[in-house]
Protein backbone atom coordinates (compact mmCIF):
# COMPACT_ATOMS: atom_id res chain seq x y z
CA UNK A 1 0.00 0.00 0.00
CA UNK A 2 1.26 3.43 -1.03
CA UNK A 3 0.79 6.46 0.96
CA UNK A 4 1.39 10.23 0.14
CA UNK A 5 1.71 12.39 2.90
CA UNK A 6 1.78 16.26 1.90
CA UNK A 7 2.93 18.83 3.74
CA UNK A 8 6.33 18.10 6.02
CA UNK A 9 5.27 20.22 9.39
CA UNK A 10 6.05 17.83 12.58
CA UNK A 11 1.95 16.82 11.57
CA UNK A 12 3.21 15.07 7.59
CA UNK A 13 7.13 14.34 9.52
CA UNK A 14 5.53 12.07 12.06
CA UNK A 15 2.94 10.37 10.06
CA UNK A 16 5.64 9.64 6.87
CA UNK A 17 7.94 8.66 9.57
CA UNK A 18 6.09 5.78 11.02
CA UNK A 19 4.39 4.66 7.99
CA UNK A 20 8.00 3.76 7.26
CA UNK A 21 8.72 2.69 10.14
CA UNK A 22 6.04 0.28 9.97
CA UNK A 23 7.39 -1.04 6.74
CA UNK A 24 4.73 0.66 4.69
CA UNK A 25 6.07 2.45 1.30
CA UNK A 26 5.44 6.19 2.27
CA UNK A 27 5.87 9.25 0.32
CA UNK A 28 6.53 12.61 1.96
CA UNK A 29 5.91 15.52 -0.21
CA UNK A 30 6.82 19.25 0.81
CA UNK A 31 6.18 22.51 -1.14
CA UNK A 32 9.28 24.48 0.54
CA UNK A 33 12.94 24.18 1.07
CA UNK A 34 12.98 22.73 4.08
CA UNK A 35 11.29 20.11 6.03
CA UNK A 36 9.62 21.10 9.71
CA UNK A 37 7.01 23.58 8.65
CA UNK A 38 6.55 25.99 12.03
CA UNK A 39 9.34 24.10 13.67
CA UNK A 40 12.86 25.62 13.12
CA UNK A 41 15.92 26.74 15.22
CA UNK A 42 18.31 28.96 13.64
CA UNK A 43 21.85 29.27 15.66
CA UNK A 44 22.97 32.99 14.82
CA UNK A 45 25.78 35.15 16.38
CA UNK A 46 25.67 33.48 20.11
CA UNK A 47 21.70 32.50 19.91
CA UNK A 48 19.85 29.83 19.52
CA UNK A 49 16.53 31.08 18.23
CA UNK A 50 13.23 29.14 17.29
CA UNK A 51 11.73 30.26 14.32
CA UNK A 52 7.72 28.80 15.60
CA UNK A 53 7.49 27.03 18.88
CA UNK A 54 9.87 27.23 21.87
CA UNK A 55 8.84 24.15 24.15
CA UNK A 56 6.45 21.59 24.88
CA UNK A 57 5.41 19.76 27.42
CA UNK A 58 6.97 16.52 29.03
CA UNK A 59 3.67 15.11 29.46
CA UNK A 60 2.24 13.43 26.20
CA UNK A 61 3.53 9.63 26.29
CA UNK A 62 3.30 9.62 22.02
CA UNK A 63 5.98 12.70 22.09
CA UNK A 64 8.18 10.66 24.24
CA UNK A 65 8.10 7.23 22.44
CA UNK A 66 8.82 9.30 19.13
CA UNK A 67 11.96 10.72 20.99
CA UNK A 68 12.59 7.28 22.28
CA UNK A 69 12.48 6.06 18.42
CA UNK A 70 14.47 8.12 17.22
CA UNK A 71 17.36 8.31 20.06
CA UNK A 72 16.70 11.51 21.33
CA UNK A 73 15.14 10.94 24.94
CA UNK A 74 18.85 11.88 26.29
CA UNK A 75 18.72 14.88 24.60
CA UNK A 76 15.42 16.12 25.90
CA UNK A 77 16.31 19.64 27.98
CA UNK A 78 13.80 20.66 30.71
CA UNK A 79 13.27 24.06 31.04
CA UNK A 80 15.13 26.04 34.05
CA UNK A 81 13.34 25.77 37.56
CA UNK A 82 13.47 29.80 37.55
CA UNK A 83 11.01 29.20 34.31
CA UNK A 84 7.93 27.92 37.06
CA UNK A 85 7.42 31.53 37.32
CA UNK A 86 5.08 33.71 35.09
CA UNK A 87 4.05 37.21 34.76
CA UNK A 88 0.89 39.04 33.73
CA UNK A 89 1.11 42.55 32.23
CA UNK A 90 -1.79 44.42 34.12
CA UNK A 91 -2.96 47.45 36.18
CA UNK A 92 0.25 49.14 34.76
CA UNK A 93 3.00 46.59 35.98
CA UNK A 94 4.27 43.24 35.42
CA UNK A 95 2.35 40.81 38.21
CA UNK A 96 3.95 38.00 39.42
CA UNK A 97 1.04 34.31 38.53
CA UNK A 98 0.50 33.11 41.98
CA UNK A 99 1.44 29.16 41.77
CA UNK A 100 -1.13 27.80 44.20
CA UNK A 101 -4.92 28.85 45.79
CA UNK A 102 -3.47 30.22 48.80
CA UNK A 103 -1.16 32.48 46.84
CA UNK A 104 -3.39 33.56 44.65
CA UNK A 105 -5.67 34.75 47.71
CA UNK A 106 -2.99 36.71 48.91
CA UNK A 107 -1.60 38.03 45.65
CA UNK A 108 -2.08 41.74 43.53
CA UNK A 109 -2.72 39.62 40.06
CA UNK A 110 -6.34 40.72 40.39
CA UNK A 111 -7.71 43.39 42.83
CA UNK A 112 -9.16 41.81 46.00
CA UNK A 113 -12.93 42.36 44.60
CA UNK A 114 -12.28 39.92 41.67
CA UNK A 115 -10.17 37.70 44.33
CA UNK A 116 -13.44 36.96 46.14
CA UNK A 117 -15.22 36.48 42.84
CA UNK A 118 -13.06 33.97 41.61
CA UNK A 119 -13.45 31.95 44.87
CA UNK A 120 -17.45 32.07 44.43
CA UNK A 121 -16.78 29.94 41.76
CA UNK A 122 -17.70 27.08 44.04
CA UNK A 123 -21.64 28.09 43.51
CA UNK A 124 -21.52 28.20 39.60
CA UNK A 125 -24.29 26.42 37.88
CA UNK A 126 -23.60 23.91 34.82
CA UNK A 127 -23.94 25.71 31.18
CA UNK A 128 -27.02 24.33 29.23
CA UNK A 129 -26.75 21.00 27.51
CA UNK A 130 -25.30 21.80 23.83
CA UNK A 131 -24.62 25.05 23.82
CA UNK A 132 -20.87 25.94 22.41
CA UNK A 133 -19.31 28.74 24.82
CA UNK A 134 -16.92 31.22 24.22
CA UNK A 135 -14.01 30.70 26.62
CA UNK A 136 -15.24 34.25 27.91
CA UNK A 137 -18.75 33.42 27.86
CA UNK A 138 -17.42 30.37 30.15
CA UNK A 139 -15.26 32.67 31.91
CA UNK A 140 -17.54 34.79 33.48
CA UNK A 141 -19.66 32.11 34.37
CA UNK A 142 -17.15 30.44 36.56
CA UNK A 143 -14.63 33.13 37.13
CA UNK A 144 -16.22 36.38 36.80
CA UNK A 145 -15.57 39.38 34.42
CA UNK A 146 -12.08 40.41 35.16
CA UNK A 147 -10.50 37.12 35.86
CA UNK A 148 -11.51 36.28 32.37
CA UNK A 149 -10.42 39.47 30.49
CA UNK A 150 -7.03 39.25 32.68
CA UNK A 151 -6.32 35.66 33.53
CA UNK A 152 -8.06 33.33 31.06
CA UNK A 153 -7.64 36.22 28.05
CA UNK A 154 -3.37 35.68 28.81
CA UNK A 155 -3.70 32.29 28.97
CA UNK A 156 -5.16 31.81 25.86
CA UNK A 157 -2.81 34.49 24.21
CA UNK A 158 0.42 32.60 25.11
CA UNK A 159 -1.39 29.26 23.20
CA UNK A 160 -3.71 30.61 20.56
CA UNK A 161 -3.20 34.42 20.21
CA UNK A 162 -6.72 34.19 20.01
CA UNK A 163 -9.56 36.22 21.03
CA UNK A 164 -11.27 35.09 24.11
CA UNK A 165 -15.01 36.17 22.63
CA UNK A 166 -14.36 33.87 19.61
CA UNK A 167 -12.44 30.85 20.75
CA UNK A 168 -14.15 27.91 22.10
CA UNK A 169 -13.94 26.46 25.58
CA UNK A 170 -14.64 23.18 24.16
CA UNK A 171 -12.53 23.47 21.22
CA UNK A 172 -9.41 24.99 23.16
CA UNK A 173 -9.94 23.99 26.74
CA UNK A 174 -12.08 20.64 27.10
CA UNK A 175 -10.57 19.67 30.60
CA UNK A 176 -12.58 22.92 31.63
CA UNK A 177 -15.52 21.55 30.08
CA UNK A 178 -15.01 17.81 31.44
CA UNK A 179 -14.55 19.30 34.44
CA UNK A 180 -18.03 21.73 34.54
CA UNK A 181 -19.60 18.51 33.19
CA UNK A 182 -18.14 16.01 35.91
CA UNK A 183 -18.39 18.65 39.27
CA UNK A 184 -20.13 21.69 37.99
CA UNK A 185 -17.54 23.83 40.18
CA UNK A 186 -13.47 23.82 38.76
CA UNK A 187 -12.19 24.24 41.71
CA UNK A 188 -14.32 21.15 43.53
CA UNK A 189 -13.64 19.49 40.76
CA UNK A 190 -9.61 20.25 40.98
CA UNK A 191 -9.61 19.15 44.54
CA UNK A 192 -11.50 16.50 43.75
CA UNK A 193 -9.02 14.95 40.65
CA UNK A 194 -5.77 15.91 42.89
CA UNK A 195 -6.97 13.35 46.01
CA UNK A 196 -7.73 10.88 43.47
CA UNK A 197 -4.38 11.01 41.73
CA UNK A 198 -2.85 11.22 45.64
CA UNK A 199 -4.70 8.19 46.31
CA UNK A 200 -4.15 6.31 43.31
CA UNK A 201 -0.35 7.16 43.87
CA UNK A 202 -0.22 5.29 47.17
CA UNK A 203 -2.34 2.21 45.57
CA UNK A 204 0.75 2.01 42.80
CA UNK A 205 2.61 -1.40 43.87
CA UNK A 206 6.31 0.04 45.35
CA UNK A 207 8.77 -0.01 42.13
CA UNK A 208 6.51 0.94 39.20
CA UNK A 209 7.84 4.07 37.83
CA UNK A 210 10.92 5.16 36.00
CA UNK A 211 13.12 3.18 38.37
CA UNK A 212 11.02 0.00 38.66
CA UNK A 213 12.10 -2.16 35.79
CA UNK A 214 12.87 -1.88 32.49
CA UNK A 215 9.29 -2.65 31.71
CA UNK A 216 7.69 0.44 33.01
CA UNK A 217 6.94 3.10 30.95
CA UNK A 218 9.67 6.46 30.77
CA UNK A 219 8.33 8.93 33.69
CA UNK A 220 7.08 11.87 32.06
CA UNK A 221 8.11 14.96 33.88
CA UNK A 222 6.27 17.49 33.15
CA UNK A 223 8.59 20.06 32.24
CA UNK A 224 8.79 22.58 29.95
CA UNK A 225 11.20 20.89 27.54
CA UNK A 226 12.93 21.36 24.43
CA UNK A 227 15.71 19.32 22.70
CA UNK A 228 19.45 19.99 22.74
CA UNK A 229 20.04 21.99 19.69
CA UNK A 230 16.50 23.41 19.83
CA UNK A 231 13.48 22.02 18.16
CA UNK A 232 15.37 21.41 15.39
CA UNK A 233 16.78 18.61 16.70
CA UNK A 234 13.65 16.66 16.76
CA UNK A 235 12.94 17.79 12.96
CA UNK A 236 16.41 16.71 11.63
CA UNK A 237 16.33 13.07 13.59
CA UNK A 238 12.73 12.63 11.25
CA UNK A 239 14.12 14.20 8.03
CA UNK A 240 17.16 12.08 8.64
CA UNK A 241 15.02 9.00 8.96
CA UNK A 242 12.82 9.52 5.84
CA UNK A 243 16.11 10.23 3.30
CA UNK A 244 14.97 9.85 -0.15
CA UNK A 245 11.02 9.74 0.96
CA UNK A 246 10.96 12.82 1.92
CA UNK A 247 10.92 15.38 -1.34
CA UNK A 248 11.65 19.47 -0.39
CA UNK A 249 10.43 21.65 -3.21
CA UNK A 250 7.46 19.49 -4.30
CA UNK A 251 4.36 21.33 -3.44
CA UNK A 252 0.86 19.53 -4.61
CA UNK A 253 -1.06 21.03 -6.77
CA UNK A 254 -4.29 19.35 -7.57
CA UNK A 255 -5.70 15.71 -6.30
CA UNK A 256 -8.14 13.44 -8.08
CA UNK A 257 -9.81 10.26 -7.16
CA UNK A 258 -8.48 7.53 -10.01
CA UNK A 259 -9.53 4.00 -9.89
CA UNK A 260 -8.03 2.17 -7.02
CA UNK A 261 -6.81 5.11 -4.91
CA UNK A 262 -5.37 9.00 -5.82
CA UNK A 263 -3.60 10.71 -8.64
CA UNK A 264 -1.69 13.97 -7.22
CA UNK A 265 -0.23 16.80 -9.61
CA UNK A 266 3.06 17.43 -8.50
CA UNK A 267 4.87 21.34 -9.45
CA UNK A 268 8.91 20.20 -8.27
CA UNK A 269 11.53 22.63 -9.64
CA UNK A 270 8.95 23.96 -12.63
CA UNK A 271 8.75 20.64 -13.74
CA UNK A 272 4.91 18.83 -13.43
CA UNK A 273 4.82 15.11 -12.38
CA UNK A 274 1.78 12.66 -11.23
CA UNK A 275 1.66 10.46 -8.21
CA UNK A 276 -0.80 7.71 -7.21
CA UNK A 277 -1.48 6.42 -3.78
CA UNK A 278 -4.06 4.34 -2.18
CA UNK A 279 -3.98 6.80 0.60
CA UNK A 280 -3.56 10.22 0.76
CA UNK A 281 -2.80 12.57 3.67
CA UNK A 282 -3.02 16.27 3.43
CA UNK A 283 -1.46 17.70 6.35
CA UNK A 284 -1.09 20.81 4.94
CA UNK A 285 -2.50 24.31 6.28
CA UNK A 286 -6.17 24.29 6.35
CA UNK A 287 -6.63 26.97 3.88
CA UNK A 288 -4.03 24.76 0.89
CA UNK A 289 -6.64 22.11 1.90
CA UNK A 290 -9.71 24.13 1.18
CA UNK A 291 -7.96 24.62 -2.60
CA UNK A 292 -7.13 20.81 -3.21
CA UNK A 293 -10.09 19.85 -1.86
CA UNK A 294 -12.56 22.45 -3.86
CA UNK A 295 -12.40 20.69 -7.24
CA UNK A 296 -13.30 16.97 -5.22
CA UNK A 297 -15.78 18.04 -2.94
CA UNK A 298 -17.03 22.06 -2.73
CA UNK A 299 -19.02 21.17 0.37
CA UNK A 300 -16.52 19.77 2.30
CA UNK A 301 -13.98 22.25 1.12
CA UNK A 302 -16.41 25.19 2.34
CA UNK A 303 -16.10 23.43 5.99
CA UNK A 304 -12.34 23.28 5.81
CA UNK A 305 -12.22 26.87 5.07
CA UNK A 306 -14.24 27.97 7.42
CA UNK A 307 -11.06 27.53 9.98
CA UNK A 308 -9.59 31.09 10.47
CA UNK A 309 -5.88 31.50 11.34
CA UNK A 310 -4.16 34.23 13.35
CA UNK A 311 -1.11 35.51 11.75
CA UNK A 312 1.77 36.22 14.39
CA UNK A 313 5.54 37.60 14.37
CA UNK A 314 7.88 36.11 16.66
CA UNK A 315 10.67 38.96 17.57
CA UNK A 316 13.65 37.67 18.99
CA UNK A 317 15.52 40.34 20.37
CA UNK A 318 19.19 39.70 21.54
CA UNK A 319 21.42 41.50 24.41
CA UNK A 320 25.13 41.21 25.20
CA UNK A 321 26.53 39.85 28.71
CA UNK A 322 25.96 42.42 31.31
CA UNK A 323 23.86 44.90 29.15
CA UNK A 324 20.69 44.44 30.95
CA UNK A 325 19.83 41.73 33.73
CA UNK A 326 18.76 38.26 33.10
CA UNK A 327 14.84 38.26 33.45
CA UNK A 328 13.22 36.48 35.83
CA UNK A 329 10.65 33.83 34.71
CA UNK A 330 9.46 32.18 31.87
CA UNK A 331 8.14 35.15 30.27
CA UNK A 332 5.07 37.46 30.43
CA UNK A 333 1.82 37.57 28.93
CA UNK A 334 -0.11 40.73 28.35
CA UNK A 335 -4.17 40.93 28.13
CA UNK A 336 -5.99 42.90 25.12
CA UNK A 337 -7.51 44.51 27.60
CA UNK A 338 -4.20 46.44 27.76
CA UNK A 339 -4.29 47.52 24.31
CA UNK A 340 -0.71 46.88 24.37
CA UNK A 341 1.21 46.44 20.90
CA UNK A 342 2.54 42.89 22.25
CA UNK A 343 1.20 39.76 23.19
CA UNK A 344 3.88 38.69 25.19
CA UNK A 345 7.46 37.78 25.66
CA UNK A 346 9.25 34.27 26.42
CA UNK A 347 12.70 34.82 28.81
CA UNK A 348 14.57 32.69 26.37
CA UNK A 349 17.69 32.33 27.94
CA UNK A 350 16.07 31.83 31.30
CA UNK A 351 14.21 29.30 30.33
CA UNK A 352 16.84 27.19 28.38
CA UNK A 353 20.06 29.04 29.60
CA UNK A 354 21.88 26.42 26.85
CA UNK A 355 20.51 28.74 24.12
CA UNK A 356 22.44 31.71 24.54
CA UNK A 357 26.78 32.26 24.80
CA UNK A 358 27.99 33.64 27.61
CA UNK A 359 25.46 35.03 29.21
CA UNK A 360 23.74 36.87 26.71
CA UNK A 361 19.95 37.79 27.08
CA UNK A 362 17.38 36.66 24.51
CA UNK A 363 13.62 37.99 24.31
CA UNK A 364 11.18 36.48 22.22
CA UNK A 365 7.95 38.63 21.63
CA UNK A 366 5.14 37.92 20.36
CA UNK A 367 3.46 40.19 18.17
CA UNK A 368 0.05 40.18 15.96
CA UNK A 369 -2.69 37.41 16.94
CA UNK A 370 -6.58 37.39 15.97
CA UNK A 371 -6.87 40.91 17.87
CA UNK A 372 -4.24 43.33 15.81
CA UNK A 373 -3.22 41.00 12.78
CA UNK A 374 -2.51 44.66 10.89
CA UNK A 375 0.41 44.41 12.97
CA UNK A 376 2.17 41.33 11.40
CA UNK A 377 2.25 43.51 8.15
CA UNK A 378 4.62 45.81 9.50
CA UNK A 379 8.55 45.44 7.61
CA UNK A 380 10.63 43.60 9.50
CA UNK A 381 12.79 46.77 11.26
CA UNK A 382 9.15 48.21 12.34
CA UNK A 383 9.05 44.59 13.97
CA UNK A 384 11.94 45.02 15.53
CA UNK A 385 11.36 48.86 17.16
CA UNK A 386 7.73 47.60 17.92
CA UNK A 387 9.36 44.66 20.27
CA UNK A 388 11.45 46.85 21.53
CA UNK A 389 9.45 49.87 22.82
CA UNK A 390 7.12 47.78 24.36
CA UNK A 391 9.73 45.72 26.11
CA UNK A 392 11.10 48.85 27.79
CA UNK A 393 7.34 50.13 28.60
CA UNK A 394 5.95 46.53 30.03
CA UNK A 395 9.34 45.35 31.54
CA UNK A 396 11.75 48.46 31.71
CA UNK A 397 14.58 46.59 29.34
CA UNK A 398 16.08 49.99 28.67
CA UNK A 399 19.26 48.55 27.19
CA UNK A 400 20.25 48.12 23.28
CA UNK A 401 19.88 45.14 21.51
CA UNK A 402 22.56 43.84 19.66
CA UNK A 403 20.89 40.87 17.73
CA UNK A 404 17.42 41.30 16.44
CA UNK A 405 15.46 38.44 14.21
CA UNK A 406 12.02 38.53 12.83
CA UNK A 407 9.82 36.13 11.51
CA UNK A 408 6.37 36.49 10.39
CA UNK A 409 3.85 33.53 10.13
CA UNK A 410 1.06 35.29 8.25
CA UNK A 411 -0.95 32.00 8.63
CA UNK A 412 0.36 31.69 12.03
CA UNK A 413 -2.19 29.68 14.67
CA UNK A 414 -5.78 28.30 13.44
CA UNK A 415 -8.47 29.48 16.10
CA UNK A 416 -10.98 27.18 17.16
CA UNK A 417 -13.58 29.46 17.58
CA UNK A 418 -17.25 28.99 18.50
CA UNK A 419 -18.33 25.59 16.13
CA UNK A 420 -15.62 24.09 15.79
CA UNK A 421 -16.02 21.12 17.18
CA UNK A 422 -19.20 20.85 15.00
CA UNK A 423 -17.11 21.80 11.74
CA UNK A 424 -14.81 19.02 12.44
CA UNK A 425 -17.07 16.48 12.80
CA UNK A 426 -18.80 17.44 9.73
CA UNK A 427 -15.59 17.33 8.10
CA UNK A 428 -14.73 13.71 9.29
CA UNK A 429 -18.50 12.51 8.18
CA UNK A 430 -17.70 14.33 4.87
CA UNK A 431 -14.45 12.35 4.65
CA UNK A 432 -16.09 9.39 5.08
CA UNK A 433 -17.48 9.49 1.34
CA UNK A 434 -13.83 9.87 0.33
CA UNK A 435 -11.88 6.42 0.80
CA UNK A 436 -8.28 6.66 1.19
CA UNK A 437 -8.35 10.29 1.86
CA UNK A 438 -7.02 11.74 5.04
CA UNK A 439 -7.06 15.38 6.73
CA UNK A 440 -4.55 16.03 9.82
CA UNK A 441 -2.27 18.85 11.31
CA UNK A 442 -2.79 21.72 13.60
CA UNK A 443 -6.27 22.92 12.66
CA UNK A 444 -8.36 20.43 13.61
CA UNK A 445 -7.83 18.42 16.75
CA UNK A 446 -4.95 20.13 19.04
CA UNK A 447 -2.13 22.58 18.11
CA UNK A 448 -0.30 21.79 20.26
CA UNK A 449 3.11 19.80 19.19
CA UNK A 450 2.29 16.97 21.32
CA UNK A 451 -1.51 17.05 19.92
CA UNK A 452 0.24 17.19 16.60
CA UNK A 453 2.86 14.17 17.51
CA UNK A 454 0.04 12.06 18.96
CA UNK A 455 -2.79 13.07 16.26
CA UNK A 456 -0.05 12.12 13.98
CA UNK A 457 1.25 8.97 15.20
CA UNK A 458 -2.45 7.31 15.65
CA UNK A 459 -3.38 8.27 12.08
CA UNK A 460 -0.38 6.21 11.01
CA UNK A 461 -0.77 3.36 13.12
CA UNK A 462 -4.31 3.08 11.71
CA UNK A 463 -2.70 3.21 8.23
CA UNK A 464 -0.78 0.83 8.88
CA UNK A 465 -3.06 -1.49 10.28
CA UNK A 466 -5.43 -1.86 7.01
C1 LIG B 1 4.90 31.42 16.42
C2 LIG B 1 4.41 30.07 16.86
C3 LIG B 1 4.71 29.63 18.15
C4 LIG B 1 4.27 28.39 18.58
N1 LIG B 1 4.63 27.95 19.83
C5 LIG B 1 4.36 26.69 20.20
C6 LIG B 1 4.94 26.13 21.37
O1 LIG B 1 5.75 26.77 22.06
N2 LIG B 1 4.61 24.86 21.70
C7 LIG B 1 3.78 24.11 20.93
O2 LIG B 1 3.50 22.95 21.29
N3 LIG B 1 3.24 24.58 19.77
C8 LIG B 1 3.52 25.85 19.38
N4 LIG B 1 3.05 26.33 18.19
C9 LIG B 1 2.17 25.48 17.37
C10 LIG B 1 2.92 24.41 16.57
O3 LIG B 1 4.19 24.87 16.21
C11 LIG B 1 2.15 24.06 15.29
O4 LIG B 1 0.81 23.79 15.58
C12 LIG B 1 2.76 22.86 14.57
O5 LIG B 1 4.14 23.03 14.37
C13 LIG B 1 2.02 22.68 13.25
O6 LIG B 1 2.53 21.58 12.55
P1 LIG B 1 1.79 21.03 11.24
O7 LIG B 1 2.66 20.01 10.63
O8 LIG B 1 0.40 20.61 11.58
O9 LIG B 1 1.64 22.30 10.27
P2 LIG B 1 2.78 23.18 9.58
O10 LIG B 1 3.96 23.30 10.43
O11 LIG B 1 2.07 24.42 9.14
O12 LIG B 1 3.19 22.33 8.30
C14 LIG B 1 2.46 22.31 7.10
C15 LIG B 1 3.44 22.09 5.96
O13 LIG B 1 2.73 21.95 4.72
C16 LIG B 1 3.51 22.53 3.71
N5 LIG B 1 2.67 22.80 2.53
C17 LIG B 1 1.79 23.81 2.36
N6 LIG B 1 1.21 23.70 1.14
C18 LIG B 1 1.72 22.61 0.54
C19 LIG B 1 1.50 21.97 -0.72
N7 LIG B 1 0.61 22.45 -1.61
N8 LIG B 1 2.21 20.85 -1.02
C20 LIG B 1 3.10 20.35 -0.14
N9 LIG B 1 3.34 20.92 1.08
C21 LIG B 1 2.66 22.02 1.41
C22 LIG B 1 4.06 23.79 4.38
O14 LIG B 1 5.17 24.31 3.69
C23 LIG B 1 4.41 23.25 5.76
O15 LIG B 1 5.72 22.79 5.83
C24 LIG B 1 3.48 27.58 17.71
C25 LIG B 1 3.18 28.01 16.43
C26 LIG B 1 3.65 29.24 15.98
C27 LIG B 1 3.34 29.68 14.58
Amino acid sequence: MKVAVVGGGISGLVIAYRLRSRGRDAVLLESSSRLGGAVGTRARDGYLVEQGPNSFLDREPATRELAAALNLEGRIRAADPAAKRRYVYTRGRLRSVPASPPAFLGSDILPLGARLRVMGELFTGRAPEGVDESLAQFGRRHLGRMATEVLLDAVQTGIYAGDVERLSVAATFPPLVKLEREHRSLILGAIRTQKAQRAQQKALPAGTGVTGGTAAPPKLSGALSTFEGGLQTLIGALTAALGDAARVGARVEGLERVEGGWRLAVEERGQRSELTAEQVVLAVPAHVATRLLHPLDATLAARVGEIEYAPIAVVHLGFDAGTTPAPDGFGFLVPSGEKRRLLGSIHASTTFPFRVEGGRVLYTCMVGGARQPELVKLEEPALAQLAREELKALAGVTATPSFSEVIRWPAGIPQYNVGHLERVAAIDAALQRWPGLHLTGNAFKGIGLNDCIRNGLQLADTLAGR
